[in-house]
């Protein structure tokens, strides 16, 4: 076994030993460092430069906390700065939670009357006097002192020295500043040091420092009269011996000169005013030129796209919207100025457009615009209503105004296209509304319009042009229009409308050989309406096929139902000529109708009238002839009202022709309408067709028609239309 070195069991022992002596040394120096008591101190905060809290650190900090923190360690105590919660000193003294509480100028008791003991002076305090600037020195003995509640133990100390002194506490050192103001008291007591300090502020600038000291009074640190407070209070008298005299001047100076008073934002306010109140108002300034511009702005913007609504970009007239409003400005401010308005309209300007490009078409209503402007007064206007069409508000000044806007307006533009090389003349169609005073009262632009537009229309479709001057039947007219044809599809599918039987007799064998079936329409809105009013209407706006193929189909029915029970009835269905139009195999509709029912062709007459076959002859004549190789019969009706041509009967390739009595028989014209009749009668059975007289109304008329030869007749004479019930009662 390998033995030990002798050298390094010494080196062993020898580094255990230092360090047993190390740790013996350190413990023991530890144990000194403990052997210095705690000091407990409470201070207030709000005394500046003396105790207050610096802001950057937040700790309690000035001359009275550097001072007892030197005194202290001097006395072998390490301080424990705390911040009194309390409102005084008085009050401070009974919270044991604090060793000692400063400052105190004397020994005072306790507030629930505990006696105190304090130390020697650590400082002599001088305190001094202020006053407002021009105000002399009071008179000391009798004087109004202001003071904080804070220095209330020094205000007591105060009063023991001149009795006849009244001190005023305030709330604070700003407080008592502005009751000096206002002459609550006629001077301010306080620490110097703390004047000093506070009377940097610049709205103090007007307090003047009375020079003459008023006293000094010791600063000490207190506390309760207890042997324990009396051996602090002792140990800390030591200490204040030892502190040395320059080390409290360093102290007092630091505080009062190097750690200037901050300025708070009042304090710049107050520095500064004028120039915050400049600069406050080059800003408002500034930021209200701003908000001035950008409302400027927004309204320029709002005034460009009010513009660009109420405008017409092409001719710059008004839009419609702009129109309406101008319209509207202008009645409510010349009430009593008659007005009309007018609706004008180039007539076919699609063809303008088509053949001389849509740049001349342009170029023709700028001028037009143009023109009309030109020719407006202040309180009159003009707006285009869509492409080709304006609409013009125009104060009326006799018929004058119609000769010169011919002159001034419509001439020149119906010469537009020719002053520039076209060879074609424009054509202006214009609809007159006066406006009456109702409307003046209540405008409702849109509607006066409507108005001038139906006479423009009016012109338009009597292929005229010029104006036309609305009156109210027209709109009366246009009113039942739109109720009549918007309302047609629910009126069939609510069985307004039915459909009636006309007998059709032989006045030689007084027996009834068929029937007319005419519909008649309980309108639900405008009540029993005519015929002769809403069958030209549906076939204008080319609705009549859908109310057609409607009575068509309940014909068949109807003729179903009395196949049925051994009533074999023809009956006349009427057929117009837009129905062709719209169905050129209408033949193969009647065809698939009698196979539904199970007719017989001939027991469906289909009836033509004559205009129809003046206007689409080829296509009339080819619908005839289909029809008639299924075995329909096929009759002209109308014959006699209207255009009735020789050449034509000759080709037509009917059955039978409905000669209206009512169309030969007017007034004075008896005698020359019965020697037609008579030949035409006479014409047409030679001609190899059968005459059905229709609008037989008298026994004479029959009797006349059967003395030439024709016996088919329908008429009220006979029988009026029946409704389906009496008519099935009659056969
Ligand atoms: P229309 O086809 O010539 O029908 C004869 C019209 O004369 C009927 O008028 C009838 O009531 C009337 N009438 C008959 N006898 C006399 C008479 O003795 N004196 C007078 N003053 N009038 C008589 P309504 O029913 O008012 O029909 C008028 C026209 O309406 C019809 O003339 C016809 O063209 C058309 N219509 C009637 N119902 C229909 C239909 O369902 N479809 C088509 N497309 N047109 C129809
Ligand atoms: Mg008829
Ligand atoms: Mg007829």
């Amino acid at each position: 076994m390998k033995r030990p070195h002798i050298s390094k069991i010494l080196k062993k022992v020898f580094l255990s030993t230092f360090g047993v002596l190390c740790f013996v040394v350190l413990f023991v120096s530890s144990e000194a460092a403990s052997d210095r008591d705690k000091l407990v101190v409470g201070v207030p905060t709000n005394r500046c430069p003396i105790f207050y809290i610096d802001e950057s650190t937040q700790e309690t900090v000035g001359i009275g906390v550097d001072l007892i923190r030197e005194v202290a360690d001097k006395a072998g105590y390490d301080i424990v700065i705390e911040n009194i919660a309390e409102n005084n000193i008085k009050d401070a003294l009974d919270n044991d939670k604090y060793d000692i509480v400063m400052p105190f100028g004397d020994s005072i008791k306790s507030t629930s009357g505990r006696d105190a003991i304090v130390t020697n002076d650590i400082l002599e305090t001088p305190f001094t006097l202020v006053t407002t600037k021009n105000a002399a020195l009071p008179d000391i003995t009798a004087a109004r002192v202001g003071m904080p509640a804070s220095l209330r133990g020094v205000a007591e100390t105060v009063q023991n020295l001149h009795p006849g002194i009244k001190v005023v506490l305030y709330e604070d050192i700003d407080d008592s500043v502005k009751g000096l103001k206002n002459s609550e008291v006629d001077a301010l007591l306080n620490n110097s040091y703390v004047w000093s300090y506070v009377l940097q502020k610049p709205s103090y600038i007007n307090l003047h420092v009375q020079p003459s000291a008023m006293f000094s009074m010791g600063f000490k640190a207190g506390t309760l009269d207890t042997p324990e407070g009396q051996k602090i209070i002792n140990r800390l008298n030591k200490g204040i011996t030892l502190l040395e005299e320059t080390k409290a001047e360093a102290i007092i100076l630091d505080y009062t000169t190097r750690r200037l008073y901050k300025y708070d934002i009042f304090d710049y306010m107050y520095q500064y005013g004028a120039f915050i109140v400049l600069g406050t108002l080059l800003f408002i300034a500034v930021i209200g030129t701003m908000i001035f511009r950008q409302r400027s702005i927004n309204l320029m913007q709002e005034e460009k796209m009010r513009l660009l609504i109420d405008h017409d970009e092409l001719t710059g007239v008004y839009s419609m919207n702009g129109f309406r409003k101008r319209v509207e400005e202008i009645l409510r401010d010349n009430p009593s100025v008659p007005y009309f308005i007018s609706y004008n309209n180039i007539l076919d300007f699609k063809f303008v457009n088509d053949s001389f490009g849509k740049e001349t078409g342009d170029k023709l209503l700028k001028y037009w615009a143009k023109l009309s402007m030109e020719n407006l007064s202040k309180n009159e206007a003009i707006g285009r209503v869509t492409s080709d069409q304006f609409v013009v508000l125009r104060q009326i000044e006799g018929n004058e105004r119609f000769y010169e806007d011919e002159q001034n307006i419509v001439e020149p533009v119906n010469n537009f296209l020719i002053s520039q090389g076209k060879d074609y003349k424009v054509q202006i169609c214009s609809g007159i509304y006066v406006l009456t005073p109702d409307d003046i009262q209540n405008v409702d632009v849109d509607h006066m319009i409507d108005f001038a537009r139906i006479a423009e229309r009016k012109i338009r479709e009597l292929g005229k042009t010029g104006f036309e001057i609305y009156n109210l039947n027209q709109w009366e007219t246009k009113k039942r229009t739109v109720e009549i044809v918007g309302h047609l599809s629910s009126a069939i599918a609510q069985r307004e409308i039915q459909v009636w039987y006309q007998p059709q007799v032989d006045f030689e064998t007084g027996k009834i050989i068929g029937a007319e079936a005419l519909c008649r329409w309980a309108h639900s809105g405008l009540g029993w309406i005519n015929p002769m009013e809403f069958i030209p209407v549906l076939e204008n706006s080319g609705k009549i096929y859908e109310l057609d193929c409607y009575v068509w189909e309940k014909v068949c029915q109807d003729l179903q139902r009395w196949n049925r029970i051994g009533k074999h009835v023809s009956v006349s269905v009427n057929v117009s000529r837009s129905d062709i139009s719209e169905n050129p195999d209408i033949h193969m509709l009647f065809l698939d109708l009698i196979r539904k029912y199970e007719l017989s062709p001939n027991q469906l007459h289909i009836e033509i009238t004559e205009s129809a076959y003046v206007k689409d002859s080829t296509l009339l004549i080819k619908t005839t002839e289909n029809l008639r190789a299924i075995g329909f019969h096929v009759e002209m009706d109308d014959f006699g009202s209207g255009y009735s041509s020789l050449n034509m009967l000759k080709e037509l390739p009917v059955d039978r022709i409905k000669l209206d009595l009512r169309f030969l028989s007017s007034e004075g014209f008896e005698e020359k309408g019965s020697i037609i009749l008579t030949y035409l009668i006479k014409m047409i059975q030679l001609l190899g067709m059968e005459p059905l007289a229709e609008g037989v109304e008298t026994i004479e008329q029959a009797q006349f028609l059967k003395s030439n030869g024709c016996t088919q007749m329908q008429g009220y004479y006979f029988h009026k239309p029946l409704s389906v019930i009496d008519f099935e009662e009659l056969i």
